[in-house]
């Protein structure tokens, strides 16, 4: 699932993954997760997090291994704000080949700036993440133009599939948007 911060990215993972029935792992719960324990990796990783800034791709790469190696991502997993960088994606390739597997589908939820920084400010207020301010807000839409914009086209490049989803509007609307689009592929799906 790939998007800009607000693009809704978390809300339809952990809905559509439901749907596939494999796990939702998102690399920014699991680093709030490490914060909250107060691990060395969280240590690590809060003053980065809260400037709007990237963990160090070595230390999400991974985190991300070890949680696709639990028994559950056998059959596969819903990614969710992984790979941010370009070496992250070339990782993630690398560690799906070792298993004979590579990335199926890229989700890429689309939505305005002036929308995701409404949502955003919207959240602040409602969740009290750290780094939902407006600097950091800004920051944050810096790093995904340019970092994490250029994970799409590696994906497009190496001629895996992507899905532009319109991410506006209604949040069911949009989870349907995203299962038509992965029916449409023959993907299965199962009813919710
Ligand atoms: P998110 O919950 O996806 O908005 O992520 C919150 C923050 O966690 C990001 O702004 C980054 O500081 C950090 N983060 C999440 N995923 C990654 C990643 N794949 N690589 C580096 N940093 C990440």
């Amino acid at each position: 699932m790939f998007g800009p911060p607000g693009s809704g990215k978390g809300t339809q993972a952990s809905r559509v993954a439901v749907r596939l029935g494999i796990p939702h792992i998102a690399a920014g719960d699991m680093l709030r997760s490490e914060v909250a324990r107060g691990t060395a990796l969280g240590l690590e990783a809060k003053p980065i997090m809260d400037a709007g800034g990237l963990v160090p791709d070595d230390l999400v790469v991974r985190m991300i291994e070890s949680r696709l190696n639990e028994p559950d991502a056998k059959n596969g997993a819903l990614l969710d704000g992984f790979p941010r960088t370009v070496p992250q994606a070339i990782a993630l390739d690398a560690m799906l080949a070792k298993r004979n597997d590579r990335v199926a589908e890229v989700i890429s939820l689309e939505v305005p700036e002036d929308e995701l920084r409404r949502r955003i400010l919207k959240r602040a207020t409602t969740e009290g993440r750290s780094d939902d301010t407006l600097e950091g807000l800004a920051q944050r839409l810096k790093v995904y133009r340019q970092d994490t914009a250029p994970v799409l086209d590696h994906y497009r490049t190496g001629n895996t599939l992507i899905e532009s989803i319109n991410g506006h509007g209604d949040i069911d609307e949009i989870t349907d948007r995203i299962i038509a689009a992965l029916k449409h592929n023959g993907v299965t799906v199962k009813t919710a």
